[in-house]
């Protein structure tokens, strides 16, 4: 296993606006994926996806917002 930062809260830990812990990486800012780490191809590793029609910014389904393949 290899530690990598959460790309979707970029490793504070924090959720978006206010302080709730990130839900993805459970407040660490961290989190481990399988030795070697490889970003996820769908969203080039920010864990973010844009809807081009709307501009509306949502979670990547490929890695549900860590931003690495599992
Ligand atoms: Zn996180
Ligand atoms: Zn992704």
């Amino acid at each position: 296993m290899a530690l990598v930062k959460c790309a979707w809260c970029e490793g504070s830990g924090v959720d978006g606006p206010g302080d709730s812990p990130c839900d993805i990486c459970g407040g660490d800012g961290f989190l481990e994926v399988p030795d070697p780490a490889t970003k996820c191809g769908r969203c080039n590793g920010s864990g973010r996806i844009k809807n081009e029609i709307t501009e509306e910014v949502s979670r990547c389904a490929g890695c549900n917002g860590s931003g690495w393949a599992t």
